[in-house]
């Protein structure tokens, strides 16, 4: 299982519902340090809970898009596809 918040490869074990930060799955540190947080913050103070999530999102987003980028700059240098194996 991939955390889709911090990008780390965690057993199946330790797989939680991302929700509200994103739409999958994340691990445990994650769930308990920004998700479980949010989601009591959001019962409270909704839109505070609303600003976190986004920020959260777009910082997600952000590291997807330099992992990308990375990739290509990576295949640039060698010419070719690197083996994923
Ligand atoms: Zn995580």
């Amino acid at each position: 299982m991939k955390c889709e918040i911090c990008g780390g490869d965690h057993g199946e074990r330790y797989s939680c519902n991302a929700m509200p930060i994103v739409n999958g799955r994340c691990c445990m540190t994650c769930d308990d340090l920004i998700v479980s947080p949010v989601r009591i913050l959001q019962r409270t103070y909704p839109d505070a809970a609303n600003e976190i999530v986004a920020l959260f999102r777009s910082s997600v987003k952000t590291h997807a898009h330099l992992k990308r980028e990375r990739l290509k700059l990576t295949k640039g240098q060698h010419g070719q596809a690197q083996d994923q194996r």
